[in-house]
């Protein structure tokens, strides 16, 4: 079953909702990156955090980039999404193990430390919209339900869960977010509250095979779910060599006159998703006659 997200909306527009399933594009991020376990945790829960703040942007050139800078070993973390499914990350050191933590967990916090979550969101006006604040647990879902209500004025509930096998590969990937519209009832809240208290983790219900449908339609239960909406969501980064020649270009003559000088050829990878480049000394003279030029 490929990864996709659902939205809906339950209790006469008072609440929205978002699931998404990311099993396939959090594995292909670990396998592209060669992540260690907590590494994989933490990028598994951004990543799936931004196909469904991805989905709320508007147009196609939208682009959303949640960022996590931190004190911890793990040092930070980079997700941009577009409004249409594709979603591609980073960790700053993704070799980083640590001991699971108090709960027998894959330590996210821990490997995060004290630090600070931007939203960016470009959407094509002058300046992007920045939103950051700290990280109030460093779990990430937690930061984000934080920075909805801090930053944006919108009560959340965000989960977002990553579960590994015992290889290291991923298990189950997938979360939701489930927000209260302007004028939201105190009896709609409650029955919410009441709701979300009732569900054990995100992970777990992944686990039992839940889909999003399922999963929001046990969230919402008695509030008038209805889905409107189905995405396909995947790993996707769309780097190209011209891209990665563009780059070396632009780093100068200098530079480039030293590898050359090294006489071996050289790899570039891309950050986003590890893809490699390799540039042949003959290339890198090519290159070279363009950045002179
Ligand atoms: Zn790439």
């Amino acid at each position: 079953m490929a990864d996709y997200m659902i939205r809906a909306t339950a209790a006469q527009g008072q609440i929205r909702a978002f699931a998404a399933s990311a099993r396939d594009l959090v594995e292909q991020a670990r396998a592209g990156h060669n992540t260690s376990p907590v590494a994989t945790a933490a990028l598994g829960r951004l990543l799936t955090a931004g196909v469904m703040m991805g989905s709320m942007m508007k147009n196609q050139q939208d682009l959303l980039t949640l960022k996590i800078r931190g004190d911890g070993p793990i040092g930070g973390l980079t997700v941009t999404a577009d409004a249409n499914g594709n979603v591609k990350g980073y960790v700053n050191n993704p070799l980083v193990v640590l001991p699971c933590n108090d709960k027998g967990k894959l330590d996210v916090a821990g490997a995060l430390g004290i630090g600070v979550l931007s939203v960016i969101r470009d959407v094509g006006l002058k300046e992007p919209y920045v939103g950051q604040t700290i990280l109030v647990s460093g779990e990430i879902a937690e930061d984000l339900t934080y920075y909805y209500a801090t930053s944006e004025q919108t009560p959340s509930s965000v989960a977002l869960g990553v579960l590994m096998n015992k290889d290291n590969t991923v298990r189950q990937a997938g979360g939701f977010m489930i927000q209260l519209m302007p004028g939201a009832t105190e009896e709609v809240i409650g029955k919410l509250e009441e709701r979300i208290g009732a569900v054990s983790s995100v992970t777990s219900l992944l686990d039992e095979g839940m889909s999003p449908e399922q999963i929001l339609e046990e969230l919402l239960a008695g509030m008038d779910v209805e889905i409107t909406d189905r995405m396909d969501v995947r790993f996707y980064c769309g780097c190209t060599r011209k891209r990665v020649e563009k780059a070396l270009v632009s780093i100068g003559k200098k530079e480039l006159e030293d590898m050359i000088r090294e006489g071996k050829p050289i790899e570039m990878n891309c950050h986003f998703c590890n893809a490699a480049y390799e540039f042949s000394v003959e290339e890198l003279k090519e290159l070279l006659v363009k950045a002179a030029g």
